[in-house]
């Protein structure tokens, strides 16, 4: 049975106060969330995030996990608007969310935002996700070169997040897997400051522990502007394992989760 094996962590960087990112990483899922918002709210949003997904993820077992992820997206919305109708001062917060669920094989990936996932595999990374900013948009239309984009002045702008007043549209695609594949998902306080070569040079290490401190390191030494998670994840065949996980980042703190009772009793069916 296929799964993950897997090493990550958060970092707050070394100009901001607070960490607004948060991951889980567990032997069937793993998942990275950028919040925005003031007032400590994008911790709420990250964090509540990270929850809703791996609460629903460990109680869908044999169910496809496209449509698990789908769902939980759903959920996240939910809860973000639950969130922000309880304490009015949380208005505006979002996350961006990453999320990979292997389930007997089967394998689906759940991406808003500009976080990012990336495979390695016989030596070649590349980039599985698509940035939803404003200028991957000028990457898109061939206005600027990716170099160019890592630079620009409005780089951070992001036209599609997981917040309270719009339902963001996910990109939920099938991810074929084997043996020996190596999955990197990171924040944008990653990818802003290092780029994909630093980030393969990163990775060309056995221990997934390793490779993790390598790429911190390498944003740290970058400037660490941003709050800065990296999750490596390497795909293992084994036997079935209990469910259980990581929580790291703000999701470290659970009492940040807005409702974890409403998760459980109405969405896990
Ligand atoms: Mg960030």
């Amino acid at each position: 049975m296929l799964r993950f094996s897997s090493s990550g962590r958060s970092h707050p960087g070394l100009v901001r106060g607070n960490n607004e990112d948060a991951g889980f990483a567990g032997p069937y899922l793993q998942v990275v969330a950028d919040g925005v918002g003031g007032a400590a709210a994008g911790e709420v949003a990250s964090a509540t995030a990270a929850y809703v997904v791996s609460a629903l993820a460990g109680a869908s077992s044999g169910r496809d996990p496209a449509d698990v992820l789908t769902h939980a997206v759903q959920v996240v919305h939910e809860q973000l608007v639950a969130g922000t109708a309880a304490v009015p001062e949380r208005a505006g917060m979002g996350t961006t969310l990453t999320a990979l669920l292997v389930d007997e094989g089967r394998c689906a990936l759940a991406h808003v935002g500009d976080s990012r996932a990336y495979v390695l595999r016989d030596g070649e990374l590349s980039q599985v996700t698509r940035d939803h900013t404003y200028v991957q948009t000028l990457v898109d239309a061939g206005v600027i070169s990716r170099e160019e984009a890592r630079r620009h002045p409005r780089k951070n702008v992001v036209i599609n997040a997981l917040e309270a007043s719009t339902l963001a549209k996910p990109d939920v695609t099938v991810v074929g897997i084997v043996e020996g594949d190596r999955f990197l998902l990171c924040s944008d306080g990653l990818t802003d400051l290092v780029d994909d070569d630093t980030i393969a040079r990163c990775l060309d290490t056995a221990d997934p522990d390793d490779a993790v401190a390598r790429l911190v390191q390498a944003a740290l030494d970058a400037g660490g502007t941003d709050n800065v998670t990296a999750l490596v994840s390497d795909v293992v065949d084994g036997p079935r394992l209990v469910p259980d996980g990581s929580m790291f980042g703000a999701f470290a703190d659970p009492t940040l989760v807005v409702d974890p009772a409403a998760v459980h009793t109405e969405s896990a069916g």
